[in-house]
């Protein structure tokens, strides 16, 4: 589904993401993981071009994405994003927020638009909330309410940025319950995070990045259990 190929990216002198080649699948659920600093965040971007790769490509779908705008717009409109500090729409009700997007990009009529994001207010268990302004909400309801946005978009993938790092630890579980009900409903997943209980529980694949580089590319199973690289054995001495 996703083709990433030798992927470099810049930041003025900083190489941040130094050649990484990776394929995901259509349906997995690919766990991103590494230590702060390492250039998660900036691969996750890269993929739906919030930045733009100094060198490398990304397939999507057999198509080279680019910055060509309309065609970018098409790609990200098949992309989802979550961020770890939610990005709502601050002047908007939970409803809007879920619906803004359908109908202003998707031209979804209005009637049709409330009816999904109401399904999927059910679905992530705030079906009572959707009047509240994001001011009103926990970190936790916040960020369901971010998942129930990206999900109204119905995307095909659904990229995640550490996703529960900016929550109080009362409420990562009600997150990663609706994240883990997603990853059971096929939808491809990749998610950066530090839940390494999630990662080994709900991930068909680990890429463990260090430095700018891709260091491992396993199975949970084999990852946790036996870290080839001395990088990760480190890394995950620390986490774990
Ligand atoms: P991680 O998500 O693994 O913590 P990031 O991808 O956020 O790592 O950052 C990797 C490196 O890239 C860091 O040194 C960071 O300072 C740098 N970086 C990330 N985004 C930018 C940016 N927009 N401009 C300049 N430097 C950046
Ligand atoms: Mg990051």
């Amino acid at each position: 589904m996703i083709d990433i190929e030798k992927l470099h990216k810049s930041f003025g002198k900083n190489d941040v993401l130094k050649g990484i080649s990776a394929h995901i699948e259509q349906g997995e659920v690919v766990a991103v993981i590494g230590p702060s600093g390492s250039g998660k965040s900036t691969f996750l971007r890269c993929i739906n071009f919030l930045e733009v790769p100094t060198s490398g490509r990304i397939v999507y779908q057999g198509e080279e994405v680019t910055a060509h705008a309309a065609k970018l717009q098409a790609v990200r409109k098949r992309i989802g994003m979550v961020f770890q500090h939610f990005h709502l729409f601050p002047h908007m009700t939970v409803l809007e927020n879920i619906t803004y997007a359908p109908i202003t990009v998707n031209k979804v009529g209005k009637a049709t638009a409330v009816q999904k994001a109401r399904e999927l207010l059910q679905k992530v268990g705030l079906a009572d909330k959707e009047n509240e302004y994001p001011n009103r909400l926990s970190g936790g309801q916040k960020q369901r309410v971010a998942i129930a946005r990206a999900l109204a978009m119905e995307p095909e993938v659904i990229l995640f940025d550490e996703p529960t790092s900016a929550l109080d630890p009362e409420m990562v579980k009600e997150v990663l319950e609706v994240m883990k009900s997603l990853a059971h409903s096929g939808i491809t997943m990749v998610i950066v995070t530090h839940e390494m209980g999630f990662a080994k529980e709900v991930a068909d694949r680990v890429l463990f990045l260090d430095g700018g580089l891709l260091v491992e590319d396993a199975s949970p199973a084999q990852f946790f259990a036996a870290p080839k690289s001395e990088r990760a054995q480190a890394f995950l001495e620390k986490v774990l």
